[in-house]
């Protein structure tokens, strides 16, 4: 049996959950919701009723952007639909043949699943090994449609650099860097005054 992580709600290859560093993992029961899908708030709607008229039942968690929902007046935010995993692979099965040809990943297909936390962009992060750095923007890969976080480097040559937004957000791997001053691998500095000192990445 797979198994689960109960933070995430998602089913981990183990022994630790990569989107929250979880070792607390636990085999999956029949009734324990899973992640099924993570789609931009419109979708969200359709699939739910698509999970409905099937008898599927589901939960669901709004993913980030409720304060820029507000501010738009539209909703651009993401939604996190949950199943229960004795209809997982049902829900995954309507899922595609619902979205089959429309752009959208699952996330357990991704190669870098996107933890909870909220990127910042115009912000400064403060890399593990200590440079900073500006987040100048997401962008889409043209082929996979996998977000990357554009950001610049503060110090040195200002270059600008791209990376999975999966991957910007994750924690630092406490095994490989036990020194690591901080928990993720970029974490948003306060009151930044963009200097930076040399550092490497
Ligand atoms: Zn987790």
């Amino acid at each position: 049996m797979p198994l689960y992580c109960e933070n995430c709600m998602k089913l981990v290859d183990g022994p630790i959950c990569p989107a929250c560093r979880n070792r607390r993992l636990r085999e999956v029961e029949p009734g324990d919701f899973c992640l099924a899908a993570e789609v931009p708030y419109m979708q969200a709607e359709m699939l739910k009723d698509v999970f409905k008229d099937n008898g599927i039942p589901f939960t669901e968690r709004s993913v980030l952007g409720a304060a820029i929902a507000v501010e738009l007046g539209v909703n651009f935010g993401r939604v996190k639909l949950f199943v229960p995993f004795n209809r997982l692979a049902e829900a995954k099965e309507l899922y595609e043949a619902f979205f089959s040809g429309s752009a959208v990943l699952i996330p357990d297909d991704a190669e870098n699943p996107i933890p909870d936390r909220e990127l910042l962009i115009g912000h400064v992060y403060r890399h593990f090994k200590g440079g900073l750095y500006r987040v100048e923007d997401v962008a889409k890969h043209s082929e996979t449609l996998e977000e990357y976080v554009v950001y610049r480097k503060l110090y040195g040559d200002h270059s600008l650099w791209i990376r999975p937004k999966g991957m910007f957000l994750s924690p630092v791997d406490s095994e490989k860097y036990p020194e690591a001053m901080q928990n993720y691998r970029f974490e948003p500095v306060e009151n930044a005054d963009e200097k930076s000192p040399e550092a490497s990445e």
